[in-house]
């Protein structure tokens, strides 16, 4: 048996699958049944389930320890299948769709009744995604359903952008996972709201609101929970911000996400101060008998920042540090900003500035 990479002696009980066809046709057949298989796309690995049979969703929930309030993206492997979940694409719906899709972009949109509450965690509007991975469009074609992925980890824990990752929180949790490449993006994809007046971004990602604004030619927001985040840290960086301070419209924006084991701090301001500072407190914490983990990337790498940051995180905790500083990215880039999205919630915006 192919074993993921770190996990050489992992005795799996969930079933490990290649990308080879037969084994893609074994999935889809897990899928139609009611199961729950994990599989690459090129944001983050999906768990996924067939997103119209409720049991096989609440199954996913169960799995992932996802609170029920928190909806699943619906993924599709052909533009025209959006008609079976929406009654209504407005023109600027169809130009996002036509400029970005198949890619790392999902859009929120009004759900027809067909479409199980428990998917949408009640809301009456549905978020729908076509991926550009070829074995995602695989999985889904085979399928023969539209497939409902959140992502394929521990409710809480860091993404998983490789298969060893999902191995590490889901084994014996799930009926298979496909063992792909390791994830081209590495962050969750751009979450879009077309419900309202103007365009609005609930969870930025590598397309930037810039990117969708000049695409249908008029203005789109990010979703002021995730600006008001920042700015709080801002105000008032010994204070934090509580999950109780700020009201995002994306339900799962709301969360403890993405967090190592070990304590987690992020370094802010000016990059030589930001750097020895990490190095100050690194010292002085490795004197005490704590082990640190750094990340620091190079100044304006986002788009690697964005594919390596989760991997580090695991990567770090695996190691078992203690204690992991990170170095702010600027997020006047709005990729950097997608990235810092993360990086904040990860260290529970824990926040020094320098
Ligand atoms: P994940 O499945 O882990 O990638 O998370 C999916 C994200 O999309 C979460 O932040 C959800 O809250 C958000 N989402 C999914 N469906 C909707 C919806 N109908 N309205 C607003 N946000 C949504
Ligand atoms: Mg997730």
């Amino acid at each position: 048996m192919i074993r993921p990479e770190g996990c050489k002696n992992f005795n799996m009980k969930t079933l490990l699958l290649t990308t080879e066809r037969e084994d893609i046709e074994k999935a889809a057949r897990i899928i139609r049944d009611g199961g729950l298989v994990a599989f690459p796309t090129e944001t983050v690995y999906g768990l996924g389930a067939n997103a119209l049979d409720e049991e096989a969703v609440a199954r996913v929930y169960k799995a992932k320890g996802r609170p029920s309030d928190n909806p699943m993206i619906v993924h599709i492997s052909r533009a025209s299948d959006i008609g079976q979940l929406t009654p209504m694409l407005s023109p600027d719906i169809v130009a996002l769709i036509e400029n970005f899709w198949p890619g790392p972009l999902t859009l929120v949109v009004k759900k027809k009744p067909g479409v199980p509450d428990i998917t949408t965690g009640g809301l009456d509007t549905v978020a729908v995604r076509l991926p550009e991975s070829q074995v995602a469009l695989d999985l889904i074609n085979a399928a023969c359903c539209p497939i409902a992925a959140p992502s394929a980890n521990l409710s809480g824990r860091p993404s998983p952008t490789r298969a060893g990752d999902v191995v590490q929180d889901l084994d014996g949790k799930i009926d298979a996972i496909i063992q792909g490449e390791d994830c081209r993006v590495g962050i969750e994809s751009t979450v879009v709201d077309m419900t309202g007046d103007v365009p609005t971004v609930l969870r930025p990602g590598i397309i930037t609101a810039e990117a969708l604004e000049a695409a249908i030619g008029k203005r789109v927001v990010y979703d002021k929970s995730l600006k008001e985040a920042r700015e709080h840290v801002a105000l008032d960086p010994a204070h934090g911000v509580g999950e109780s301070d700020f009201q995002p419209k994306s339900p799962g924006m709301k969360y403890r996400h993405y967090a190592p084991k070990a304590d987690m701090l992020v370094v802010e301001g000016e990059r030589e101060k930001v750097k020895a500072e990490i190095h100050r407190l690194k010292e002085l914490n490795e004197k005490l008998g704590n082990s640190v983990g750094v990340i620091m990337f190079e100044e304006k790498a986002f788009i690697e920042a964005a594919h390596d940051f989760f991997a580090k995180l695991r990567d770090l905790d695996r190691e078992g540090v203690d204690m992991i500083i990170a170095g702010a990215l600027s997020d006047a880039d709005g990729v950097g900003f997608a990235v810092m999205n993360r990086m904040l919630k990860s260290a529970g915006y824990n926040i020094v500035r320098v």
